[in-house]
């Protein structure tokens, strides 16, 4: 070990509990360790803030933290105090108790860590308070709040250049998008004269599982998708508010735990909603795309589009909000032709400049190339950002190839019907002349005397319609927004026209509502039940303590229990994530779970001589007990059941009325008993 760096991997193993770094980690911690500039470039779930926490510790005096977000810095806080770092924040969050608390710790000495809102900066007492404290090195995260072209300025981080000069420290500064030109923004803003050392991770996030569809009743798309992952947080993104609230309201209906989130709602309540998300377990938002930054939750599991986003960067960055623990996370992303013409007339009728119109329908493309695809998708979006891939075996289209047929002769029908009429209409007018359905309109323009009328009765409607998809995709052909949207042939598609090239397209296998892609499990079906009584647990310490799930344990740390099965407490520290400090804090308790769950549950190997009905019946269980735990209306205490008692429970039979009310008492019957009671009787 080199001096300035006396244990980085000591100090990850002990305080943070994990046994490694991620890509590029080692690197950064060794030079802001060691007192260089340093500018990181990390993608979402990188482990940025341990790229700042871990030098904090093996520095001498404070690392001052300037961050946007309190919700987030408040749990950073928590999570830091629980590895047992002397952390504090200073925000307009604070109550007198806590801020008084941080004067204090800052005054003796003690506080390691101080994690500050960019406001604080605005009033000279802080500055005069960090210069008296022993302010060893600044760490800045969302650096790209400081450029005044991006979506989240933060005039406050202009502010931080002046605060390192005269603090005369070392500047780490991270954030997770920053193209060349906002690169250089932060750079000129926060270093001044001093270049950094940069560091540019890569874009691929690879525990998010991609796929897309074309819509076929979307309602039942997003209600299936999210019927699979039932007890997952997750995220619906729609394009209007209006969709947020019936979305959410069809969720609720299908018995999912769901709140609407848009700008349009008072800052009350969307606050209340964004608190909630952080919090709570298995919620669903569903949400325009207001709901953005402040969503700092790292254990989502999947985030769904009801609609096309704008861009491919809004693609990366929405679906970049699952999976930040890095364990396994889900996306699913629908596109219509609706959504096609949305988002081309968006650009058109924006007010931006021709070239900066040209370039966003530049970065529509490249999105709807991607949902169009014919290989691998995240080979494609990662080409987008100036990665390198291979074939990832971990998206839909390398699941399972889509169909494909050489459709140069229906595009060029499709072409053919297009500028026979003028350019003057829309897909559904062109599939009635391309099938031969004489429709009024038809008769009524002479459409049906074309020599186009009928000649594409070979395909079907719908799978014109995916046609004619397709060629808005590929950008062959674009609605005119002077025209009423209808649809013009661009350069793109002349090639095709004059038979110089020719185009593979897809063919729509869609059964109705979608297919129903049942999710990668998070663990095998054994380890299931463990998993969601250490949940269970976890959710309890949690809420005792006001704090989010993730601040005890990360799923991920949750899931190598599960399948570990840690028997002493020797084995728990070598589970990732467990350092120290929470292992003497709760360690002794999960392990309960572990060891009481292997004594109650039916060894594995019983359990399937027994047939696996009782540990079906166990899951059903565990999965209403979890829709009841806050009560029907989901305002009530929360409660549980131990898991030695479900598998009681589960091993009875139907008609077991009596049984179920014994064995719960009256306190949980009160909650569980009918619902288990359907249970045990649906057997
Ligand atoms: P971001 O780069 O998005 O800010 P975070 O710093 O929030 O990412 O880290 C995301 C998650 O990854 C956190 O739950 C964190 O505890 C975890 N993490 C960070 N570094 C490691 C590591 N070396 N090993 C295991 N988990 C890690």
């Amino acid at each position: 070990m080199d001096g300035s760096r006396p244990d980085a991997l000591g100090v990850l193993a002990q305080v943070f509990g994990f046994d490694g770094f991620r890509p590029m980690q080692e690197d950064i911690v060794t030079a802001v360790t060691q007192g260089e500039d340093v500018l990181a470039i990390l993608p979402t779930g990188g482990g940025k803030s341990l790229c700042y926490q871990l030098p904090a510790l093996l520095r001498p005096g404070l690392t001052v933290v300037i961050s946007p977000l309190i919700a987030l810095m408040r749990d950073q806080v928590r999570a830091l105090r629980e590895a047992g770092v002397a952390a504090g924040a200073l925000t307009s969050g604070n109550s007198e108790d806590e801020t008084s608390a941080v004067f204090e710790a800052l005054h003796d000495g003690s506080l390691k860590v101080l994690y500050m809102a960019p406001e604080r900066l605005a009033s000279g007492g802080t500055e005069r308070l960090l210069i008296n404290a022993d302010v060893s090195l600044l760490a800045v995260d969302e650096a790209h709040c400081v450029s005044q072209w991006g979506h989240d300025f933060r005039p406050d981080y202009l502010r931080i250049g002046a605060l390192r000069r005269a603090l005369d420290v070392p500047l780490a500064a991270f954030t997770a998008t920053a193209d060349e030109e906002t690169r250089a923004e932060i750079v000129a803003r926060l270093f001044g004269e001093t270049e950094p050392h940069l560091f540019l991770g890569g874009f691929d996030r690879p525990n998010i599982h991609l796929a897309f569809q074309p819509k076929n009743k979307p309602r039942d798309q997003i209600l299936n998708f999210a019927a699979a992952r039932k007890g997952q947080s997750g995220i619906v993104y729609c394009g209007t508010r209006a969709k947020t609230e019936t979305l959410a309201k069809a969720l609720k209906d299908a018995g999912q735990m769901a709140l609407a989130y848009h700008g349009g709602m008072e800052s009350d309540r969307r606050r209340e909603v964004e608190r909630r998300f952080q919090t709570d377990d298995g919620l669903i938002v569903v949400a325009t795309v207001a709901f953005g930054m402040g969503v700092d939750k790292p254990d989502i599991r999947w985030v769904a589009h009801a609609d096309l986003p704008k861009s491919i960067e809004s693609y990366y960055q929405e679906i970049g909000r699952a999976g930040r623990d890095g364990a396994p996370a889900e996306t699913l992303t629908l596109f219509g032709a609706d959504d096609i013409r949305f988002r081309r007339m968006q650009i058109d009728e924006s007010p931006a400049p021709p070239e900066r119109r040209m370039a966003d329908h530049g970065r529509l493309n490249a999105l709807l190339g991607l949902a169009e695809a014919l290989g691998c998708r995240r080979v494609r979006l990662l080409n987008f950002f100036g990665d390198e891939a291979t074939d990832c075996g971990h998206c839909d289209l390398c699941d399972r190839p889509p169909e494909t047929f050489d459709g140069t002769e229906a595009v060029m029908k499709a072409l053919s019907a297009i500028l026979r009429t003028g350019e003057y209409f829309g897909a559904g007018h062109l599939i009635d002349i391309l099938v031969g359905t004489a429709t009024d309109k038809v008769r009524a323009r002479g459409h049906d005397q074309l020599p186009t009328f009928g000649v594409g009765q070979d395909i079907g409607r719908n799978q014109w319609s995916a046609v004619f998809r397709q060629m808005m995709g590929r950008d062959l052909v674009r609605p005119d927004p002077e025209r009423h949207g209808a649809l013009r042939m661009t350069e793109h598609a002349r090639p095709i026209l004059r038979g110089e090239a020719s185009i593979d397209l897809r063919k729509d296998t869609l059964k109705a509502g979608g297919t129903r892609r049942a999710p990668k499990a998070m663990v095998s079906e054994e380890d299931a039940p463990l998993l969601s009584a250490l949940k269970a647990k976890r959710r309890a310490l949690a809420e005792a303590k006001r704090a989010p799930a993730y601040v005890i344990f990360p799923d991920r740390t949750l899931i190598e229990m599960a399948e570990k099965r840690p028997k002493t407490l020797d084995d728990m520290a070598a589970i990732n994530g467990v350092g120290a400090k929470k292992l003497e804090r709760y360690g002794r308790t999960f392990l309960e779970v572990i060891t009481g769950e292997e004594e109650a549950a039916p060894h594995p190997a019983r359990r399937k001589l027994a047939g696996r009905a009782a540990g079906d019946v166990y899951d059903r269980l565990l999965a209403v007990q979890a829709q009841l735990s806050r009560g029907e209306d989901g305002t009530g205490k929360p409660m549980s059941c131990s898991a030695s008692l479900l598998a009681k429970v589960a091993a009875l039979g139907p008609g077991a009325a009596e049984q179920v009310e014994r064995l719960l008492g009256e306190r949980l019957a009160e909650r569980f008993g009918p619902a288990f009671e359907a249970v045990l009787d649906d057997v």
